[in-house]
């Protein structure tokens, strides 16, 4: 095993010994009660997991996209809301790691190593979801500090980061030429949050609109070069797929073993239902398709670390296939538990209800499925 095996190693080994001995007990606590796990936030700062793929002069763990899939799915096997604090927390920082300047690195990255700050991704808005290419929150620029106004929607840990990516236009009629990367810090007057309406799943997770009302940023907060904050969404959320698909091979991993040790537990007939074909068969195929998931994340990720060119059509295809998968599994370890997959006691349904977001968010899988078209055909 070479160096970096050896690093991803331990990085894996870090996040499940978390997974089991901190995270899997309160699981179902986080689910019910909804509270974000700030508990959970220290621990994994205690072990570098919030800055995976931050530079070691930074204080990060210098790793890759593999080591953040390796971290997301040891910890989505018990929890995927707990799993969504490390993805989320990549999404908001790799903007920075591709564009920002020493000056904004150290600033930032130091607090992650310092203090656990916490990161976010703001694109999304109200009435712009895949056509996020015509977002209209505006930005001004006065001089001195630009100005920002809008809404920015679905932000998980909306309200709890320290800071975040907000992506603005100059011209909603440029479209994407028009829109620029701003880091804004929690605190910045002008800037208020708005819980959003309870979710289906991955319910410790916050999230929030972000409302700028003449928010005004310093000059420096600029990230990258004016214009030229598409790029940066196209290449994070290409970055980031593999990892928020293997979330989805967490949760069906972890749906998986959870049916299949109740299934021998389990007697009707004098005998355990893990003996019947038609579990068996299910169980079979449950196994087989989070395998092949897993296949593609790492062949994604693997792409990204290897600086392979067109990884964008493979990241599209691994979010989108584990994300259904993990939709099918979890539905079917509920059928496995019969009546008691339905009920709270058990963890299948929360499994189900976490899995879900995966098919939505990163942009939903018609919008991966269109993106792997493009690679395929020319009109
Ligand atoms: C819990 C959660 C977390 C999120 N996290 C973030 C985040 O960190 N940062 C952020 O900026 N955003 C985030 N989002 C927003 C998320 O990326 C959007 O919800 C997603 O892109 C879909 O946008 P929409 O909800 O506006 O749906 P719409 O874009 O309105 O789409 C509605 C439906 O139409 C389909 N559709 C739309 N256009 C087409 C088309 N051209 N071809 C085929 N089908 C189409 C979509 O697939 C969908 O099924 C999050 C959302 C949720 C629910």
């Amino acid at each position: 095993m070479g160096q970096i095996e050896k690093e991803r190693e331990m990085l894996r080994d870090a996040a499940k010994k978390l997974a089991e001995k901190v995270i899997a007990p309160e699981a179902e606590k986080i689910d019910q009660e909804a509270q974000f796990p700030q508990n959970v936030v220290g621990a994994m700062g205690a072990q570098g997991l919030l800055g995976i793929m931050l530079p070691e002069d930074y204080g990060g763990m210098e790793g890759d996209i593999t080591s953040l899939c390796l971290v997301a799915e040891e910890i989505a096997k018990v929890s995927g809301t707990c799993s969504w604090i490390v993805v989320i927390q990549a999404m908001g920082t790799l903007p920075l790691l591709l564009e920002g300047s020493k000056e904004q690195k150290e600033k930032y990255f130091n607090g992650i190593a310092e203090k656990n700050s916490l990161a976010a991704f703001a694109l999304t808005e109200p009435q712009y979801g895949y056509d996020a290419r015509s977002i209209k929150t505006a930005f001004e620029d006065k001089g001195d500090t630009f100005v920002l106004n809008g809404t920015k929607f679905f932000v998980p840990h909306g309200g709890v980061a320290d800071f975040y990516t907000v992506f603005a236009t100059s011209d909603p009629g440029k479209g994407p030429e028009g829109i620029s990367a701003f880091l804004v810090d929690k605190e910045t007057p002008g800037l208020s949050f708005k819980e959003n309406a309870e979710k289906l799943g991955m319910c410790g997770t916050p999230t929030a609109d972000l409302i700028f009302g003449d928010c005004e940023i310093p000059k420096e907060n600029l990230l990258g070069p004016q214009g030229k904050g598409w790029p940066i969404v196209m290449g994070v959320l290409n970055m980031i797929r593999p990892a928020i698909g293997a979330q989805a091979v967490g949760i069906a991993q972890g749906a998986l073993d959870y049916a299949a040790q109740y299934s021998q537990d389990r007697k009707q007939f004098g005998r355990p239902v893990s003996q019947f074909q038609g579990l068996r068969f299910m169980l079979a195929d449950m196994a087989t398709q989070t395998e092949a998931a897993r296949t593609l994340i790492y062949k994604a990720a693997g792409m990204i670390d290897g600086k392979a060119e067109n990884y964008e059509m493979h990241s599209a295809m691994a979010k989108y296939f584990a994300s259904d998968v993990a939709m099918k599994v979890t539905d079917d370890a509920v059928q496995i538990l019969g009546g008691y997959g339905y009920i709270k006691d058990y963890p299948m349904e929360r499994m189900m209800r976490d899995a879900k977001v995966i098919q939505i968010f990163g942009w939903s899988n018609q919008a991966q499925r269109e993106l792997v078209a493009q690679h395929l055909v020319k009109g």
